[in-house]
């Protein structure tokens, strides 16, 4: 008999989220695939960048819909609102900050991903072990044991963080800073990077309560790689003060101009002086995957940890930063908890040891190694070295038609593949501001302003695997072309109604 206060749901589907037509989805779908297949290759044909349209911003500010909607008018929408205004970071003439290209295949690793949907914080599934080939390929790659720990973070902003949480439990040791907080110190601990340190070092100060005044910038040389000398003299006084020296932070390829710290230098106070060595190599420690760039970075084989991005200079899709970490039991110490609902089993899905869980403090993660798995297996390497050198031949192409220029000015030595320079007869850098600011509204180019020694600076990072010489040469006559302009009609530059086809000849060519 069935209850007569419980409501009965008659004539009414099973609720749930497939489709109820799967052919018409397939249709659909496939539609979606082949757009975004041809929004890559055509990149070209496109700005680099335009502002969203009042319509596009006006149409995210509706109410929360109650019903919903077909998902074709959804994919309208998307063309229409959200993808011709992007940030632009695919286009060989991106060059403003440190960003990566993407690529075909790792889009459709991303899609494939998602169609696992796979919650990659623990428990017994293939997804893990594709995670542990990636920490085992990375320790091959940076000449680190092979039982190295590694995990999947955000990016290297959360790996800088986590290395510097390893290293405080190491320093604190017995006095159990996990359970004890920092009150259980002896002594106030410091760390240690060169003043062209990414600002997530000083952060990650923050964020773990050790303050951010804790974090001494040691000072640079002319290649803007940390005195070595200065940070030995500076570990003497803090020692003589009473504070404990607990970490060296190394930057392979540094986020303003790309220079790389002494590391070998580094891992051997490190060594002398007993304290942990981690290096930010965000994006310049893959430079470890061409042979020709590898002596850059030599001593990165040496540090007990490693923050770096696969979705910078190995375009792996956003997000996908590394921490890889030389002891696997101090990365365990440091974040290995026990609560009821993780416990582990002998046998089935909640079996294994180590779980993601245990190694960092996400719970709930994306399966990123998916998509850094297929971009390794995909191109190797070789290749994948390769565009990483030919990005650093293209900024010295770069800088060498900026030395022979008369209109622009080096502002900083070029280690790798970024490009500092500025306008000569511009001591404020008001038409480097103005320059950069033109090129982005125009659709034509993308560098980033920076401020080196407090005056502002052109960057030019050159990241993406699609930049070749063309396009090295036509920022050029852009930059020229632009400044003249600027020169001719300061805050006043004609804007452009309709993005230009390709990377801004017609624009050029009325100049
Ligand atoms: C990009 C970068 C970071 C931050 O990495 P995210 O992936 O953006 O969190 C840190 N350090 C350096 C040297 C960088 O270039």
């Amino acid at each position: 008999m069935t209850d007569p206060k419980k409501p009965v749901l008659k004539d009414r589907a099973p609720e749930d989220l497939d489709p109820s037509d799967w052919e018409a989805f397939r249709a659909q779908a496939h539609d979606a695939l082949d757009a975004m297949i041809d929004h890559i290759r055509d990149v070209r044909e496109r700005p680099v960048w335009r502002p969203a349209s009042d319509e596009a911003k006006a149409f995210f500010h509706r109410p929360l819909p109650l019903e919903g909607r077909d998902f074709g008018t959804a994919l309208t929408e998307f063309d229409r609102y959200i993808k011709p205004f992007a940030i632009g970071n695919t286009h060989p003439l991106f060059m403003g900050w440190v960003q990566g290209a993407g690529t075909p295949v790792g889009m459709i690793a991303e899609m494939l991903a998602a169609g696992l949907d796979s919650n990659c914080g623990g428990r017994n599934h293939i997804a893990l072990d594709v995670e542990r080939q990636i920490a085992l390929w990375m320790a091959q790659a940076f000449g680190f044991p092979l039982d190295a720990s590694g995990i999947f973070v955000t990016g290297a902003s959360m790996a800088n963080f986590l290395s510097l949480l390893v290293a405080r439990e190491r320093a604190a040791g017995a006095r159990n800073v996990r359970l004890n907080g920092l009150n259980a110190l002896d002594s106030m601990l410091v760390a240690y990077a060169s003043r062209e340190v990414h600002n997530c070092v000083r952060q990650a100060m923050e964020l773990s309560g050790l303050g951010a005044r804790h974090l001494r910038l040691i000072p640079s040389d002319e290649r803007r790689a940390m005195r070595v000398g200065d940070l030995a003299h500076a570990i003497a006084a803090d020692r003589a003060a009473g504070f404990t020296p607990f970490m060296i932070v190394g930057t392979a390829g540094t986020v303003d101009t790309g220079a790389v710290d002494d590391l070998d230098a580094l891992a051997d106070v490190a060594r002398e002086e007993d304290i942990w060595f981690h290096v930010d190599g965000a994006f310049g420690a893959l430079a470890a995957l061409s042979p020709a760039l590898k002596p850059l970075v030599k001593g990165l084989e040496r540090a007990d940890s490693i923050a770096f991005d696969f979705h910078k200079w190995l375009h792996v899709p956003y997000d996908a930063g590394f921490f890889l970490i030389r002891d696997p039991e101090m990365h365990r110490r440091a974040f290995k908890a026990d609560a009821a609902y993780l416990s582990r089993a002998p046998r089935g899905l909640a079996a294994g040891e180590t779980w993601p869980c245990d190694l960092g403090p996400d719970l709930s993660r994306g399966f990123r190694a998916l998509k850094t798995w297929f971009t390794i297996e995909t191109f190797g390497t070789e290749l994948l070295g390769a565009c990483i050198e030919q990005t650093c031949r293209m900024a010295r192409r770069l800088e060498k038609a900026l030395e022979a220029s008369t209109s622009f000015v080096l502002r900083a030595p070029v280690t790798l593949n970024i490009v500092c320079f500025g306008v000569a007869d511009d001591p404020d850098g008001d038409l480097a501001r103005e320059v950069v600011m033109e090129l982005h509204e125009s659709g034509e180019a993308a560098p980033s302003l920076t401020i080196l020694d407090g005056t502002p600076a052109i960057r030019a990072a050159i990241i993406n695997h699609r930049t070749h010489e063309a396009d090295i040469d036509t920022f050029v006559a852009l930059l020229e072309a632009t400044l003249r302009r600027a020169r001719r009609e300061p805050h006043e530059l004609e804007r452009i109604a309709e993005p230009p086809k390709g990377p801004g000849r017609t624009r050029l060519s009325q100049d």
